[in-house]
């Protein structure tokens, strides 16, 4: 079993790596992990959010745009 747990960028809470969706940021882009260098993670709360306030400060925080990490999520899914 998975138990590692990750803190997500968005609520600041941790939780089973599993959960979360796994990302990076490349040249202001957010990119699907390429599993060489930092990575980020976000959980469906965050994602779903319909708070300004949170996708402000991720947007902020990370310079990217918060509707490539929902994007990112459904080509995710998609495969
Ligand atoms: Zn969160």
């Amino acid at each position: 079993m998975d138990k590692v747990v990750r803190m997500c960028i968005g609520c600041r809470g941790r939780c089973l790596q599993s959960t979360l969706m796994r990302f990076q940021i490349k040249n202001f882009k957010v990119v699907k992990f390429s599993k060489i260098g930092r990575s980020l993670y976000i959980c469906d709360t965050c994602l779903n959010t319909q708070q300004i306030k949170t996708k402000k400060m991720i947007q902020n925080r990370y310079k990217i745009d918060f509707k490539e990490l929902i994007d990112l999520k459904e080509r995710t899914a998609n495969g």
